[in-house]
């Protein structure tokens, strides 16, 4: 791992430039997703305290018990394409420091990344055989999930793969922890600064033209915070859609022309229901690219929750807003979403913050950070429908997901003779 990480930072501006051609996303953004992903590998060269048993002496005269993890065998995990480089980073340097081997199936729309990390891997020394690369769709993610020598699959990616996977999977009696789809929630307190929160807020929605599961896709205006949203809609136009490769490019296309027109197609329907859009960047056309599927930055106020903008991820650059009167009741707006990957809060007000974060039910919380996802030594917790499993991504949970207990019960003592055979079950008192 820590050769890995050596190559990886060596490679970064190919891996990054491989993600731009293959998935869109700009070059800089392309590097943070390098990065983010380098961060677990270097989280994995000092994993062994984490691998660590437990011990205790004498728990009966001359008998002790100590508990080993021990690796799996053979484990999976089947990437989505909005990180190329992070998401496959999360799965298998975990995998294999705790001594699994695994098998990786990359998203079919952009499976370059994971080549290439593949192939710094083997220069790093990883025997053959121990990182093994699959490429396909939903049959190879079927043969995956019936596979009898494969102990555990780690997926990322939308509800309707995610669960049919943790459901076939969990019945083959593997484990699964599966991390998907979202619906973040931003709160806008009146009292926040007001120019440090539409900053966050345009590079939250919009960043990476909104293709994150952790993109704030949804903002909750709490009283006269609503009159930020002239502001918010003047500073959104001033954001640049070009091809990622171009260096003043503030957001890419989007991943395909299907993925387009259902943006578009969730846009309208809120329209239709009656939402304002403030901002449409449906028809943007980007010159020199005219083909691309790019979206621009688009704006719709006045949604409500019984709409499909908001009950649905749109994974696009939209930003939806509601109002709220109190926080009370932007709380209820949050908890009553089926989704919890992430909440935000906008405050200056410690009160107001750690209401937010006692309350809030997502399982990331950010208090003046919009996008808080944590460091590799925390686990990646997202809830509620954007989880299922019990162990989560990295982290020390990472560890227990890839590794199994044993426990080990041992005697060492000169055994006094003649003292007959029993067949009762052994207790501490008789061991
Ligand atoms: P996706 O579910 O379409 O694809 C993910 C993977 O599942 C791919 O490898 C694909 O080949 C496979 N797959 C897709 N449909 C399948 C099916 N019916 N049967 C078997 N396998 C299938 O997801 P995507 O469009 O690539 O990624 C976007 C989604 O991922 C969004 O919902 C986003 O929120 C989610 N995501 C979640 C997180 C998180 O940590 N919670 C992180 C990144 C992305």
């Amino acid at each position: 791992m820590f050769k890995l990480q050596e190559l990886i930072r060596r490679d970064m501006d190919k891996l990054a430039k491989n993600i731009t051609t293959e998935q869109g996303k700009t070059l800089k953004d392309a590097h943070g997703d390098v990065f983010r992903g380098l961060e677990v590998v270097e989280h994995s060269c000092g994993m062994a305290t984490l691998q660590m048993g437990e011990y205790v002496p004498n728990v009966a005269s001359g008998i002790d018990t100590y508990s080993v993890r021990e690796p799996l065998g053979v484990c999976a995990g089947i990437c989505p394409f909005n990180f190329p480089a992070m998401i496959p980073l999360w799965m298998f340097p975990v995998a294999v420091t705790c001594g699994n081997t695994f098998v990786l199936k990359p998203s079919e729309k952009d499976p370059g990344a994971s080549i290439m990390l593949a192939e710094l891997a083997i220069e790093a020394g990883l025997p053959p055989g121990v990182l093994n690369i699959v490429h396909g769709t939903n049959d190879i993610v079927n043969a995956i999930c019936d596979d009898d020598d494969i102990r555990a699959i780690s997926f990322v990616g939308s509800n309707t793969a995610g669960m049919h996977i943790y459901g076939r999977a969990s019945a083959k009696g593997k484990r699964v922890q599966s991390n998907m789809g979202a619906k973040n929630h931003g709160i806008v307190m009146p009292d926040a600064n007001k120019d440090a929160t539409l900053n966050a807020l345009l590079a939250a929605g919009f960043g990476a033209a909104g293709q994150r599961c952790m993109a704030l896709s949804t903002i909750v205006f709490v009283g006269d915070s609503e009159s930020w949203l002239n502001d918010l809609v003047e500073r959104a136009k001033g954001l640049k859609v070009n091809a990622g490769i171009e260096p003043n490019a503030d957001l890419g296309p989007v991943i395909s022309k299907q993925a387009k027109e259902r943006i578009c197609r969730l846009v309208q329907s809120g329209v239709e229901r009656g939402a304002k859009l403030l901002l449409d960047g449906r028809n943007v056309v980007v010159p020199g690219y005219e083909q691309g599927n790019f979206i621009g930055p688009t704006i719709l106020t006045g949604v409500t929750a019984d709409m499909e903008c908001y009950k649905e991820e749109i994974f696009g650059p939209v930003l939806v807003c509601m109002k709220a009167d109190s926080l009370e009741d932007a709380l209820n707006i949050v908890n009553r979403n089926k989704y919890g990957n992430g909440a935000s809060i906008f405050t200056t007000s410690g009160a107001v913050a750690r209401k937010f974060q006692t309350e809030v039910e997502a399982g990331q919380v950010g208090i003046n950070v919009p996008i808080p996802v944590p460091l590799p030594f925390f686990s990646f917790t997202g809830n509620k429908a954007s989880f299922a499993g019990d162990l989560n991504f990295y982290g020390k949970a990472g560890v227990n997901f890839f590794t199994q207990i044993k426990t080990v019960t041992q005697q060492w003592k000169d055994l006094p003779s003649g003292s007959g055979v029993s067949l009762a079950m052994p207790t501490s008192q008789k061991l």
